[in-house]
This record gives C-alpha cells, sequence and structure tokens, in this order.
C-alpha cells in the first residue's frame, strides 16, 4: 500500500483563496478599465521563453538572471526559464509581429504571474503577480513618461490603495552613464574596505547597484558618492526636467530619488518607484522607467520605450491593511422554499434569475 501523503504548495508560492480571489479580480478589473481609458490594449505573452532572452534584456549579471530565474532543460536540450518579468516578452512580441509598422505607438498592456527563486517574506514571493504597461514607438517625449505614470497613479487612488508616494530619477543614457559609472566605480574602489562583501562584488558587477543598498552602516558613505544628476549630458538633464515639469502640469506629487537606480541592466534615463505605507521592508508597489535601446538589443529597429510594473500582490495588501477595501456585490437574492410542494418553483425561480444574471 503506498504511503498515505499531504501536499503542501512549494515554498514562496500560495493559494488565492475566496474571499480574496473577488478583491484580485477587481483589482485586476479596475486597472484594465483605467489602462483601457488611456487607450491601452491587453497582450497576453507565453509563460515561459528562451533563456536568452531573459539573459540579453534583463542583464546577465543582474540578481534576476544569475540566481533567481526558473530554468530548465527541455526535451529538446534547449534552455527554457519562466519569465522572471514580462517587458522582456513584450518587446520580443513587438518585434516578431513587426508592429513598429502599425500607425503611432504602441501601447500595451499585461497582467499575470512571474517566477523568481527569491527569499519568501511578507510581500515577497517565488510566484507573484504583475501588471504591467509599456508604451513603444518612435518617440521619448517626456509627455509619454508623465502620462504613463500619471494613468498609474490614477489607477492606484481609485483602487485605494493606502498612501502612495513617488520616486523619480534619471540614470542617464549609453552617452552619459558608462562615464558616471566609471567615476562611480572609481570612488567605490577608494572605500572599497568599508563596504560589505555585496557591495564590494557590485564594484566590478555593477556599480550602480551599490546605490541601493540598505546596510545601515553603508548609508552615510553612499551619501557621498557622486550624484548622477550631476553628470547627465545635457539631452538627457533637459529630458529630465521636461518630465519634472510635465508632472507638476498634471499635479502629480513626486520625490527625486538619486539613489533610484533599479536592478535591471535595460533602463535609460527616466526610473521611478511607487512605495506604499504599511508594507514594511517590501514597500515597493511598482517600479518601471524608460528603455530606449531595449528593442535594438533585442534586434528590433530603433525604438523608445517606457513602461512599468505593478507587484498586485503587495498593492492588494496595501489595500487590505491601510487602504480602503471596496464593498463587492454580494449575492442579490435567497430563494428559501417551504415544503416540498413548493420546490419545484423555487428551482424555476433560480434558474431564471441565473438567466437574467441576477445572483
Ligand atoms: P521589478 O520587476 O523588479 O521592477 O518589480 C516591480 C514590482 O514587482 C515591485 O515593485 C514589486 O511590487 C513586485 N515584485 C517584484 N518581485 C516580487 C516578488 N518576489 N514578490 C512579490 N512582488 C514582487
Amino acid at each position: 500500500m503506498t504511503e498515505k501523503r499531504q501536499f503542501r504548495a512549494i515554498k514562496g508560492t500560495r493559494d488565492i483563496l475566496p474571499p480574496d480571489s473577488a478583491l484580485w479580480n477587481w483589482f485586476e478589473q479596475t486597472a484594465r478599465d483605467v489602462f483601457e481609458s488611456y487607450n491601452f490594449r491587453e497582450i497576453r505573452p507565453p509563460i515561459f521563453e528562451e533563456t536568452d532572452l531573459f539573459a540579453r534584456s534583463v542583464g546577465a549579471d543582474t540578481d534576476i538572471v544569475g540566481k533567481e530565474m526558473y530554468t530548465f532543460q527541455d526535451r529538446d536540450d534547449s534552455s527554457v526559464s519562466l519569465r522572471p518579468e514580462a517587458t522582456a516578452s513584450v518587446v520580443r512580441a513587438y518585434i516578431e509581429h513587426g508592429m513598429h509598422t502599425l500607425p503611432g505607438n504602441a501601447k500595451l498592456y499585461y497582467i499575470g504571474p512571474m517566477f523568481r527563486r527569491e527569499r519568501p517574506q511578507k510581500g515577497r514571493y517565488r510566484q507573484f503577480y504583475q501588471i504591467g504597461a509599456e508604451v513603444l514607438g518612435q518617440s521619448d517625449a517626456p509627455a509619454i513618461d508623465a502620462e504613463v505614470l500619471e494613468m498609474l497613479l490614477v489607477l492606484f487612488k481609485r483602487a485605494g490603495l493606502a498612501l502612495t508616494m513617488l520616486h523619480v530619477n534619471s540614470i542617464g543614457c549609453k552617452e552619459c552613464r558608462p562615464k558616471y559609472v566609471e567615476l562611480l566605480r572609481q570612488e567605490l574602489l577608494e572605500v572599497k574596505d568599508k563596504l560589505g562583501a555585496d557591495s564590494q562584488r557590485r564594484i566590478d558587477t555593477n556599480p550602480l547597484r551599490v546605490l541601493d543598498s540598505k546596510l545601515p552602516d553603508e548609508q552615510s558613505l553612499i551619501e557621498t558618492l557622486p550624484r548622477i544628476a550631476d553628470h547627465l549630458c545635457a539631452e538627457c538633464r533637459q529630458h529630465f526636467s521636461e518630465l519634472k515639469d510635465e508632472l507638476n502640469l498634471r499635479g502629480i506629487a513626486y520625490e527625486e530619488n538619486w539613489r533610484l537606480v533599479r536592478g535591471l541592466d535595460y533602463y535609460t534615463r527616466t526610473t521611478f518607484e511607487v512605495t506604499a505605507e504599511g508594507l514594511g521592508s517590501q514597500n515597493a508597489v511598482c517600479g518601471g522607467g524608460r528603455y530606449d535601446g531595449l528593442v535594438e538589443l533585442l534586434g528590433g529597429h530603433p525604438t523608445k520605450g517606457i513602461g512599468f510594473a505593478i507587484g498586485s500582490d503587495r498593492a492588494i495588501l496595501s489595500i487590505q491593511e491601510g487602504g480602503q477595501a471596496p464593498k463587492l456585490p454580494g449575492l442579490a437574492v435567497f430563494i428559501a422554499w417551504m415544503s416540498a410542494a413548493t420546490y419545484p418553483a423555487a428551482v424555476q425561480i433560480a434558474r431564471k434569475l441565473r438567466e437574467c444574471g441576477v445572483s
């Protein structure tokens, strides 16, 4: 006889059960409504792709690709990975389907699960959900960045998230950023002994990521490092300044955060993050930015791009823990039959009501 055994969900994954699932559906529907009102349309890319797609776009030296992807050898020996994020897939699809020939910008959104083998904790899972949007086309006008941010904040307001804060930065372009990164590397080498092991390693692999460090001992030192805002080229400085004008025009409050560099290699110029209260250390509900070189990097025509990804798990936690949860409709009608004789009529009335869409 086989041994009796109880199964549990794999570490870092979870079941979303009723009544929470109703809140999830409502949040996703609200996102669809808001995004469609800004003329975005849904794209549904596959959940797994060639490993190389992520290595090239997200970056081979990033934590996501280096340590966190679920990668496996398929039966034909090709290497495939569960998607750790969806921008790479959207860009791959944009190129594959020749969307650059369509008039205007491609404005696309997606909703679905992502997979990263991170250390699970509150608000951090190995299967988590993102809602993202991307604008791809020929223009990199700061008004596009501002409109994307406006759309995001309209959604957060309508969905009733606890107090949120928008943080913005510009990390320059392929002209000015390498020079800044080299300067940063030189400065970091001078103080290498005072840094922790992770930051020491990043001096070689990705010096910008040192600015991300949350280690208390490193904070005062990091504050003395050169800041990218002082090293942007004239075009990037102009772009960032116009972005701030566009945000002001829309009445969008923001904080400039020079240390906001993000963990993915493909970003250029505008980067941003939205934090929400009540989430503990994992308080980022959304991250994004501009990625003007990515389409070309993946074999397409030169194209500008900008997008974001909202972490739905955290957005919903924020609604539940400090925000305003919506009152979702329950059942409209309860039918009680009082005797066996009334049972047939009760069954028929229930069926007719449901046919008409009454719950
Ligand atoms: P990223 O794709 O890393 O820019 O992350 C965008 C957003 O996705 C973050 O701000 C989080 O809200 C969410 N997110 C990223 N990783 C996880 C995770 N492991 N668990 C839950 N949410 C996540």
